[in-house]
């Protein structure tokens, strides 16, 4: 019995995921088929956010490839464009992306993971939970044209000790 639910686990695992050629507007918006739009760089839009609070983690974006493996393993995978690789997110920091649910837009041009994030909690190669730890200012009011204000007080790791001599992905 346990040899025969490994097999099927190890099938389960590596199971193939088609993605469908887009054949009209009613199948993209209306249909059961995931017909994604790659753009001409052969990439997806992907938003991620934190499946209990709903905060925005990051945006990111996937090839053919890191949609079928997020698809298949459950984890996020993206497409760094600044390292030009496939990126399995949390796979040198254990920051992993476990994904509670994905969703596809209704032209199917961008997806949208809902996570839980292991290890600090970060999603943030600078350190912080969310990508979007600033605010900028809008509207007179609101202290428009000021600096930004930063939304998180403290980062939750230090990069420089994750992630050593790495080349920052960010790129000027
Ligand atoms: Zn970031």
């Amino acid at each position: 019995m346990n040899s025969n639910t490994d097999a099927s686990r190890s099938i389960k695992a590596s199971v193939p995921v088609s993605l469908h050629a887009r054949t009209s507007v009613e199948q993209v918006e209306e249909g059961r088929e995931l017909a994604p739009k790659f753009d001409q760089d052969g990439l997806i839009t992907c938003i991620t956010t934190d499946a209990d609070s709903g905060d925005v983690l990051m945006l990111g974006y996937m090839n053919h490839e890191a949609l079928v493996k997020t698809v298949q393993t459950g984890k996020a995978h993206y497409w760094s464009r600044s390292r030009k690789t496939l990126w399995h997110k949390g796979a040198t920091s254990g920051l992993v992306q476990e994904v509670e649910e994905m969703r596809v837009d209704d032209d199917q041009d961008a997806v949208w993971l809902r996570v839980r994030v292991s290890g600090s909690g970060a999603s943030c190669h600078v350190g912080y939970r969310s990508c979007f730890y600033r605010c900028i200012p809008v509207g007179k009011e609101h202290g428009a044209g000021k600096e930004l204000i930063f939304t998180e007080s403290s980062k939750t790791f230090d990069p420089n000790l994750i992630y050593g001599d790495a080349p920052n992905p960010t790129l000027l």
